[in-house]
């Protein structure tokens, strides 16, 4: 695996990268692939979600990020309400397909799917009441959102406008990579993915930009070796690439405790166990969840 540091002192060099990265379709598709082909997060994963909603009484749910639907399908099943969005529709396209196949099921029949983006996302959805129960935005996608300006202001807006759709009592869950690790090593942990389920091959080849000696964004380029359905055929190999602002865990806790304007209550998980900061392990993923006080 090779990886790659860049350092430049420019912003504007840095400003690369395109809004939706999945906009050509390809990163969809081949995420899809990524996933796994059941479409389902591990057993450890889903328990560990449904719990936690289970835990705090959530029964109305918000997904910010669903992508192609992954957590929101695995929700439904499990008896949840979903109102679902994402600001692509290359990706919700896959969400709005299962919905539509699945649609004698009363759950999926009253699925709601809207296209929104977390900058306008108090405009694009329409808030019930005080708040859902619980906002959701997993699988490491609030990390998609570029720093252009340098100075976090797009994340605290974002962050602010996904905590306002909490209400009162309710909770947010939010993952992020570990970043912390991938800078510190140059690559992503290699533990166990408890995420996905896929077991084709993946490799992921890392990148790390600099801005001024800060890190600004950390390009991964997966590798996807995709088996033939005939015998005897080598796999075809598929690869994407996506761009993330490597969040670190402690600024990442700064920038939650802003966006609930210090009513909040927070929680945070290594692979979805309590994890507390300067703990000598590496997770894969880290997992927020927090509840806005009253
Ligand atoms: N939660 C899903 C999707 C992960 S991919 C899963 O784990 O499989 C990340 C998703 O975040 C993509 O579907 C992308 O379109 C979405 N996304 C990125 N930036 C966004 C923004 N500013 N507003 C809303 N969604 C965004």
């Amino acid at each position: 695996m090779v990886d790659n540091v860049f350092r430049t002192r420019s912003l504007g060099v840095a400003a690369v990268g395109l809004p939706d990265q999945y906009a050509d379709g390809k990163a969809a598709k081949v995420w899809q692939l990524y996933i796994g082909d059941t479409l389902s997060r591990t057993e450890e994963y889903r328990n560990a979600i449904v719990q936690l909603l289970r835990q705090h009484k959530c029964q109305r749910i918000l997904d910010v990020a669903c992508g192609t639907g992954v957590d929101s399908i695995m929700l439904l099943e499990e008896g949840f309400t979903l109102v679902s969005t994402d600001a692509s529709d290359k990706m919700l396209k896959y969400a709005l397909k299962a919905r539509w196949d699945r649609r004698k099921e009363e759950a999926f029949d009253k699925w709601v799917i809207e296209e929104a983006n977390w900058l306008t996302l108090p405009l694009d959805i329409q808030k019930p009441g005080d708040g859902f129960d619980a906002v959701i935005c997993l699988g490491n996608s609030f990390a998609h959102l570029p720093d252009f300006k340098g100075d976090q202001s797009d994340q605290k807006l974002a962050l602010n406008n996904i905590a306002s759709m909490v209400k009162p009592g309710g909770i947010l869950i939010i993952d992020h990579r570990n970043y912390d690790a991938i800078l510190e090593t140059g690559q992503a942990p290699k533990g166990k993915n408890i995420y996905y389920k896929s077991d084709l091959t993946r490799d992921i080849s890392t990148s790390v930009l600099y801005v001024n000696n800060k890190p600004h964004m950390v390009t991964l380029d997966y590798t996807v070796h995709v088996p033939h359905k005939e015998e005897n055929k080598q796999p075809d190999v598929s690869t994407f690439r996506l761009s993330y602002y490597p969040h670190q865990v402690s600024t990442f806790i700064e920038l939650l405790k802003t966006a609930f304007r210090g009513k909040y209550r927070h929680t945070l998980y290594g692979d979805f166990k309590p994890h507390h900061l300067g703990q000598d392990s590496a997770p894969c993923y880290f997992i927020h969840v927090v509840e806005k006080t009253i």
